[in-house]
């Protein structure tokens, strides 16, 4: 098969979040699986040359946006590890910004156009470079406008009319919503600016268009495939998904085992595996208790956390529990956290670091080093989400030996089983989970992972060890998608 995947995040060139993951692993897979494949990425200021390896070329992308025409450029770097093309889309008044989406906490007010010229730029760059693709695999709003120009733009054209189109959803709540003038920006027809194409609530909705155009959809796990059917879940699009139901399925991230591997893995203080986990995992320990003056207890349970500080990922159930334990002299529980996002939740994460610095290891920033190294350190990870996609925090974790806490919501309730009597009996628990959306609920979950790390070693250490001995890489998800994609081309 021939494919083209485009994304707006593709790791290690330019990352927010999972997206950046996936794209930058799965495009190996399918090599490896002996298909072809091409990506691409908007050419961001942090993909540059004095980084990478990147070529440019003399192709000249010619690209209308409204009622004008921008010139793009086209670059080309190789994905680490492998023979994928990753090509760079170009353009500097768009592109060669600080931000992939924008600057302190606010989006650029013209990601309408910089996206549209992006979807244009791979439709037209398809054709300079003479792909030929059967599919065309896009991701999330940013390129959620393809499938709509491949059905209503470029179906006349021979090259494009047998080209299949399927969108991965890694994140349903953020859509690509704008005001319906910059309908004109895309340079698609007005009438289908109606509810049941691209408009929603009398706005342009690139999301929903993708939802609608795309010839099948998928999301990255199968419990969040059902929930986004849901009122609850479905973030106002729950009707679309269901009439899509029968093209919609999901399929879980893996890791990228070259990337997320303690066995091997250069940024942590000591390389382990499932054999030499303890004696690896208490020197990764005490490294980082040093590294951020703590407590030099090595007994002491240490309870990572890496993530957007983002509303999503349960912070209003994290800071009260933490703030509880943390005010508890009897509780020798540490905290190690890296993330960054919201304001309020900086200046909160602070103030209690500057009271309780011997126990609170914090990091407002984006460190791949130190995500890294808390993963390889921590005995548990915090993953309390209001609602998650698939996460891929919680398969880091249990690869590095690192229970997981996490609320029983979409990937989450698919790669962490609860450990009860039963699941401990039938050796298959390897983590903690719960269900209501409460402060109580984590509290007391945290409280039942704390007992067995105390109390229980033998159970703790089987916990670990199913964690670190199943298999999260992507082969399995690869094959997946190659049969989606299979199935899809016919
Ligand atoms: P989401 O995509 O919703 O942000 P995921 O768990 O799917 O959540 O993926 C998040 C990815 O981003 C992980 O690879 C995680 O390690 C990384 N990440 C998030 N915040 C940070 C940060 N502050 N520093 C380093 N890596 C981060």
């Amino acid at each position: 098969m021939r494919i083209v995947l485009a994304s707006s995040e593709v790791v290690p060139f330019a990352k927010t979040g999972g997206l950046a993951d996936v794209c930058g692993a799965l495009p190996g897979e399918m090599e490896k699986l002996g298909h072809q494949i091409d990506v691409f990425m908007p050419h961001y200021r942090c993909a540059n040359a004095d980084q990478f390896d990147i070529e440019t070329t003399d192709y000249k992308l010619e690209i209308p946006i409204g009622n004008h025409v921008e010139e793009g450029t086209l670059a080309a770097v190789r994905l680490p590890g492998c023979n994928v093309k990753l090509w760079l889309i170009g353009h500097n008044d768009y592109f060669d910004r600080d931000g992939l989406y924008g600057e302190n906490g606010q989006d650029y007010q013209d990601n309408c156009e910089r996206f549209t010229f992006f979807c244009r730029g791979v439709l037209e760059a398809i054709r300079l470079l003479d792909l030929r693709p059967d599919l065309i695999h896009t991701n999330d709003w940013q390129t959620s406008l393809i499938p709509a120009l491949l059905k209503l733009e470029y179906h006349h054209n021979p090259l494009y009319e047998n080209i299949k189109s399927l969108i991965t959803v890694h994140n349903l709540a953020y859509q690509g919503s704008f005001d319906s003038g910059q309908m004109t920006v895309t340079g698609l027809d007005w009438r289908h600016f109606n509810w049941e194409q691209m408009e929603f609530f009398g706005r342009l909705n690139l999301l929903k268009t993708g939802l609608v155009f795309a010839d099948a959809i998928n999301t990255v796990s199968p419990t969040y495939a059902q929930e986004i059917q849901t009122p609850e879940q479905g973030c106002g699009l729950e009707s679309i998904l269901q009439h899509r139901a029968q093209d919609l399925c999901g399929i879980l991230n893996g890791i990228d085992d070259r990337q997320w591997n303690p066995a091997i893995d250069e940024l942590i203080a000591q390389q382990f595996d499932l054999n030499s986990w303890p004696a690896g995992k208490a020197a990764c320990k005490t490294a980082l208790q040093q590294q951020f003056r703590l407590h030099q207890d090595a007994g002491a349970p240490l309870i990572g956390i890496v993530g957007r500080l983002a509303t999503q990922k349960g912070w209003s159930l994290i800071l009260p529990v933490m703030r509880r334990w943390l005010e508890d002299e009897n509780n020798r529980a540490q905290w190690a956290i890296l993330g960054t996002g919201d304001p309020d939740y900086h200046a909160v994460l602070s103030s209690l670091q500057q009271r309780f610095p011997k126990r609170l290891a914090l990091t407002l920033g984006f460190s791949n080093e130190l995500a890294h190294q808390i993963e390889a350190s921590s005995d548990m990870f915090v993953m309390p989400s209001e609602y998650e996609p698939c996460g891929l925090n919680q398969m880091y974790s249990m690869a590095y030996g690192t229970v997981p806490v996490v609320r029983k919501t979409g990937g989450l309730a698919d790669t962490v089983i609860d450990a009860s009597l039963e699941t401990l009996g039938n050796e298959t628990a390897n983590g903690f989970t719960f269900e209501d959306f409460s402060v109580e609920a984590l509290d007391q979950t945290l409280q039942r992972a704390a007992r067995m790390y105390y109390q229980d070693k033998e159970n703790w250490r089987g916990l670990v060890n199913r964690g670190m001995s199943r298999d999260w890489s992507w082969s399995a998800s690869a094959k997946t998608y190659e049969s989606l994609y299979a199935k899809l081309i016919g």
